[in-house]
């Protein structure tokens, strides 16, 4: 698993993956890039996401929202 911080990350619009580089898009509903496994938090004030990317099947806890 690996660990993103949001807070060291220029803007939360989006990130690469950390393995595979494809730019993931937290706010992306349409998920086509990655597959949302667990959410904490409600979906306009997440505090932690897991989600895991499509494309090297890397999982990414995502952590640093609301900061
Ligand atoms: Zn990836």
């Amino acid at each position: 698993m690996f660990r993103v911080d949001l807070t060291k990350i220029e803007g939360v619009e989006d990130f690469p993956c950390p393995k595979c580089g494809t730019f993931i898009s937290p706010d992306d509903l349409t998920k086509k890039v990655y597959t949302l496994l667990s959410i904490e938090g409600n979906d306009n004030n997440p505090t932690n996401m897991v989600l895991q990317c499509n494309k090297c099947k890397s999982i990414l806890n995502l952590d640093g929202f609301g900061i």
